[in-house]
């Protein structure tokens, strides 16, 4: 006893500076994550939430074929604040149905203005927390979300991570064929950064496998990779499903997916996420170079 007494002292002796800068650490990002609780609710009221949109190309010719919706936020005294360290929280708390449910909306209005205004019409993702399919109402909300807005539920593409799957199936699996059914495309997000077995993908209701970017990633990709890619792109044409790769930053990335036969594109190589009317004047200027190489 007194022995281990001894050593814990000679430990804490040792270490007890560590635990007490830890501790610190601890106690600083608890009181930052209970300041963007308490200012959330403010902050979607206020019009602080944006929502930005990252184009995706077909990798082939190289057009844009869509966007993803991907939310920001713009706080009036901290700035920007990342999603990766909002967004978990919120899906704690159950405040992430709230705020995707504006995301969603304002897509649709989005979709809606560019349809007015004579642009070619471009599906665009929405990104769907597990949280928000647990909520009853989930194909309910959809659309009427949708149909506020005049539009078919194909505009909507929905992204569910693959993560999403793996905790109860059965009942993601339930709503998530129903809101397929109803006419939206289903999009696995994250694609094998997850856990979910090549036998249950089979029984998955979806449509586009989005390629997770570790993938890609130069620091984590391996020679071998290239063969994993090739089969999943096998794999992703014998289920009739298309794949998205996320996350390609550069013309070396974009080579290597393209010899696999990978069908869209996304990432920083082509366009960052972007406020809506930067992608109106993306949208612009390929109607305008399809006019200029059509009359030429
Ligand atoms: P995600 O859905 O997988 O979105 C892709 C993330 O990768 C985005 O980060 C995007 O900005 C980033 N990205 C795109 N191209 C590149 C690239 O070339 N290189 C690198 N390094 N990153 C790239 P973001 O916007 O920070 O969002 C992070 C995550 O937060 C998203 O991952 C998604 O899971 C979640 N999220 C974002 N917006 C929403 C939303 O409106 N609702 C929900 N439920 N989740 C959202
Ligand atoms: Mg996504
Ligand atoms: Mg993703
Ligand atoms: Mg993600």
């Amino acid at each position: 006893c007194d022995r281990a007494l001894l050593a814990a002292r000679s430990i804490k002796g040792q270490y007890g500076i560590y635990f007490a800068a830890y501790d610190d650490k601890l106690r600083d990002e608890l009181l930052r994550q209970q300041a963007i609780i308490d200012s959330m609710e403010t902050a979607l009221e206020e019009g602080q939430f944006l929502v930005y949109l990252q184009p995706k190309y077909r990798i082939w010719n190289e057009t844009m074929a869509g966007a993803e919706a991907l939310v920001r936020w713009k706080h009036p005294e901290w700035g920007f604040q990342s999603p990766a360290e909002f967004i978990p929280l919120f899906e704690k708390n159950g405040f992430i149905t709230k705020l995707d449910q504006f995301v969603w909306d304002k897509t649709c209005y989005y979709l809606r203005k560019w349809d007015d205004e004579g642009y070619p019409p471009v599906p665009v993702s929405v990104n769907v927390s597990r949280a928000d399919i647990y909520h009853a109402d989930i194909a309910d909300i959809m659309m009427r979300t949708v149909s506020k807005y005049g539009l078919t539920p194909s505009r909507l593409h929905l992204e569910i991570t693959e993560s999403a799957y793996t905790e109860d199936p059965g009942q993601i699996i339930e709503t998530v064929s129903h809101l397929r059914e109803l006419g939206f495309v289903i999009e696995m997000d994250d694609f094998g950064s997850g856990y979910s077995s090549l036998n249950m993908l089979n029984q998955m209701p979806i449509d586009i496998l989005k390629l997770d970017m570790t993938f890609i990633r130069s620091e984590t990709a391996k020679p071998a990779d290239q063969g994993v890619l090739q089969f999943i792109m096998e794999l992703a044409r014998r289920m009739h499903l298309s794949v998205v790769a996320e996350g390609v930053e550069t013309k070396e990335q974009l080579d290597r997916l393209s010899e696999t036969g990978c069908d869209y594109v996304q990432g920083y190589y082509f366009a960052r996420p972007m406020p809506a009317g930067d992608f109106e004047r993306l949208m612009r200027d390929q109607i305008s170079s399809r006019k200029k190489s059509l009359s030429s």
